[in-house]
């Protein structure tokens, strides 16, 4: 276990920046994501929440994967990779740092996704202790312990220092290589550490979501849940506006688009959203018809068919964003509310 004073933070992101790329929670016009780190950026690793999660650095919102040129009568194919650079993601909380796991059983699987593979090969994550957790987090439920998150390495703040642990070998690479900007934390900074996580512990319980009815979610007979009275009435105003999927930290959904720059044309992969009407489109058959068909597919696909799926997984990770940023008031902890609750009989 290693530590160093708040203060002297630049040394360790100096020493972390230079082998390889750093990105930390930065403030830009007011709002906090993750961004390569420079001496002059303002981090913010007091923020509990980026705007955007870290999803964007291993899955970007779009990228070129492939180029094609039309030469004569040949057509020539030159497949993209991502770049092969090593880099450090920190400052991810608990339940982003979880959302990878999940992106790894869509991802990493047969068929493997190599551009999603390079990255998490690649990335390093190094994860922060929630101090303050706020009243719309509910990663509890999905068995998320904010106070010690998961990922290759972990720190958190106690008093005036940063308690770094290395949870992977990749973390134990990390520490080592930046060793000269850290000391050895004593005896009473391991007390301080737990200290902190019991004092952490005790928030979480008294958190208004901390008890949400997914076991009787997982009870339930998948037909009855897709023909249930209520997702009209619970889907009511929304917009189809997408944001809900797009600031989450596990929707994996994407599209393939081609754009003709005159000279060639590139494929794209971008992110899509269930929630747009024309998503899954195919020879123009639409297979939701209606906002509420899409509002019910979203939440059947994260609390019913995953799980299903994926060893009873949720595709949820109760971070909060959607509850936060839709703009409609509609949000995941109320459908799970009522369709684990006495409602859905
Ligand atoms: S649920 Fe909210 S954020 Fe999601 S598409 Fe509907 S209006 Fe937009
Ligand atoms: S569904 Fe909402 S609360 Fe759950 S992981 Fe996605 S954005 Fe976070």
């Amino acid at each position: 276990m290693k530590k160093l004073s708040v203060k002297n933070s630049d040394a360790l992101f100096e020493a972390i920046s230079a082998s390889r790329a750093l990105y930390l929670p930065i403030e830009k016009a007011g709002k906090v994501d993750f961004y390569p780190w420079s001496k002059d950026e303002k981090v913010r690793l007091d923020a509990l929440q980026t705007t955007r999660s870290a999803k964007d650095l291993f899955f970007p919102q779009s990228e070129c994967f492939a180029k094609f040129k039309l030469d004569k009568n040949a057509i020539s194919v030159d497949p993209v990779a991502p770049a092969d650079e090593k880099f450090v993601v920190f400052g991810v909380r608990a339940c982003d740092a979880r959302s990878f796991e999940l992106l790894d059983k869509v991802f990493l699987a047969d068929p493997v996704d190599v551009m999603y593979q390079t990255r998490r090969a690649n990335g390093t994550i190094v994860t922060l202790a929630c101090a303050e957790p706020e009243e719309t987090c509910f990663c509890m439920n999905f068995g998320i312990d904010a106070s010690a998150p998961g990922g290759d390495a972990r720190a958190t703040f106690v008093g005036g220092s940063m308690i770094l642990e290395a949870l992977t070998e990749k973390g134990e690479k990390l520490l080592d290589e930046v060793s000269t900007a850290l000391e050895d934390a004593s005896k009473d900074d391991e007390k301080a550490l737990a200290d902190e996580k019991e004092r952490i512990a005790g928030i979480l319980k008294k958190l208004p979501f901390s008890s949400l009815p997914l076991d009787n979610i997982k009870k339930q007979d998948e037909l009855e849940a897709v023909q249930w009275w209520k997702w009209g009435e619970l889907s009511q105003g929304c917009l189809g506006c997408g944001t809900c999927t797009f600031v989450c930290p596990t929707c994996q959904c994407y599209d393939i688009r081609d754009f003709d720059t005159g000279h060639g044309i590139n494929r794209f992969r971008c992110w899509d959203s269930c929630m747009f009407w024309e998503f899954t489109q195919a020879a123009g058959h639409n297979p939701r018809l209606t906002q509420m068909e899409r509002f019910r597919q979203r939440f059947m696909h994260k609390l019913v068919y995953f799980p299903k799926n994926n060893g009873g997984d949720f595709s949820c990770v109760g971070c909060g964003r959607c509850v936060r940023k839709c703009p409609s008031a509609l949000n995941i902890v109320k459908v799970i509310k009522e369709l684990g609750g006495s409602d859905n009989e």
